[in-house]
């Protein structure tokens, strides 16, 4: 079937035809390509079309597509074991590598997904400080838990959905929304609201809105305030994590997080993620302590084995991390250059193998109302010519695209090829 067929027939049965909202590509009006098969930095679609992919899944395709060492890790495994519900040595396994492999990591709980991750860390957070009220920033996206969906980011900045319906006013009231990159605001907020606060949660570099770092002094004052108040701080890496490098987003930072969550490249492509940090507060978790979470296929052997394998590959090899350095260098110097000459609004902001081109004419993007500042018609063309000339680009002005080791020179050349002959 073509493309679109399958699309108009997957709309019968699913809701827009997804299962994901930003995957049906809604926002730039065009039919979703329907992908078929992946291999290292190609993806092919149902009609044959091959792109160069600079989505990778929205991340966890850092290794590219159906890497060697993966696969066999996952045939390997399902062979004799698929699940169990029971304990296991390779959740074992992938538990001690990530604690002996990442700071700031002493104990861990496996869960299926980012939302689960972030949403079982703000429980733990609140079980642990006996406190209610939970801060998170503008634009910052932790995956569709209720007392998150409030001013998010991802497909709810897309859709531009003030929250979502179907969502008490009771469950988000404890929920309290700050301004990234603001340290006024964020000491107006601990001013009034220090004593009730459980934890903040952030993307130390934001991925949801676009790729914005934060500043270190906002970091730094964001701990002090915590420390001060006796409030967690949650590192939410399920983007940033062994993406930014293998240490992940904290390693830009001089602060230290009390829990941090994971998900996306950690299960090698698989369905996972992550919560762990300090060993005081993760022993407060069920059996130990009175903090409930639990999950029928959490630590999955065959998930457990496909993160093992991409986590290994990517510790054991820094060069891989160079070569996506040295790609995203030329890329964003290449964009840069062409969009001067072009006279293209543009603002470039990467870290490591994530990146946003901003089609912005301020100066630089830091914050969330620089991001809505951006020109989504531009984009939305943009997109367009890049799709056809056979890329393919995360489908929002508000999402990061990324690298993988499998890209080569060439394909960052074919990507500053394609941008030049973009007719502004
Ligand atoms: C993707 C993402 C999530 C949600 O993860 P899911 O696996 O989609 O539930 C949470 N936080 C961040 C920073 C993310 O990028």
């Amino acid at each position: 079937m073509k493309n679109i067929e399958i699309f108009e027939e997957s709309k019968k049965y699913m809701p827009g035809g997804v299962n994901s909202p930003v995957r049906s590509y809604k926002d730039v009006e065009i039919t979703p390509p329907i992908m078929k098969k992946g291999i290292g930095a190609y993806i092919y679609d149902e009609e044959g079309n091959r792109y160069i992919d600079f989505v990778g899944a929205w991340g966890p395709m850092i290794l590219g597509h159906c890497d060697e060492d993966v696969v066999k890790a996952i045939k390997d495994t399902c062979e004799i074991s698929i699940a169990f519900g029971a304990p296991t040595e390779l959740e074992l396994k992938l538990a001690k590598y990530m604690c002996t492999t990442l700071d700031n990591f002493e104990m861990v709980r496996m869960v299926n997904s980012g939302t689960e991750a972030t949403m079982s860390a703000v429980r733990l957070a609140r079980g642990y400080t006996k406190k209610d009220k939970l801060l998170k920033f503008a634009g910052c996206y932790h995956g569709h838990y209720e007392g998150f969906l409030v001013s998010a980011g991802s497909g709810v900045l897309t859709e531009g959905i003030p929250g979502s319906a179907g969502i008490p006013q009771e469950n988000i009231k404890n929920t309290l929304v700050g301004q990234y990159n603001n340290v006024e605001n964020i000491r107006e907020v601990f001013n009034e609201y220090g004593e009730e606060l459980a934890a903040v949660i952030i993307e130390p570099v934001a991925g949801n809105m676009g790729v914005i770092k934060a500043e270190d002094v906002f970091m730094e004052e964001l701990r002090r305030l915590c420390d001060k108040y006796g409030t967690l701080l949650i590192f939410d890496e399920v983007m940033s994590g062994f993406r930014v490098s293998y240490m992940g987003a904290q390693s830009l930072f001089k602060v230290k997080p009390d829990l941090i969550t994971y998900a996306k490249i950690m299960g090698g492509g698989l369905p996972c993620g992550a919560y762990g940090g300090k060993k005081e507060i993760m022993e407060k978790l069920s059996p130990l302590g009175p903090v409930y979470q639990a999950g029928t296929m959490s630590g999955n052997p065959v998930v457990m084995a496909a993160g093992l394998a991409a986590l290994t590959k990517l510790h054991d090899n820094p060069k891989l991390y160079e070569h996506i350095e040295a790609l995203g260098t030329k890329l964003k110097q290449g964009l840069e250059t062409i969009a001067k000459e072009k006279s293209i609004p543009l603002v470039v902001n990467r870290c490591g193998g994530m990146m946003t081109m901003f089609f912005s004419d301020r100066d630089k993007v830091s914050c969330y109302d620089d991001v809505m500042s951006c020109d989504t018609k531009l984009f939305k063309r943009f997109f367009t010519h890049m799709l056809n000339s056979g890329f393919n680009l995360p489908p929002s002005q508000y999402e990061a695209m990324f690298l993988s080791v499998k890209h080569s020179y060439e394909d960052i050349e074919k990507f500053l090829e394609a941008f030049r002959s973009f007719e502004y």
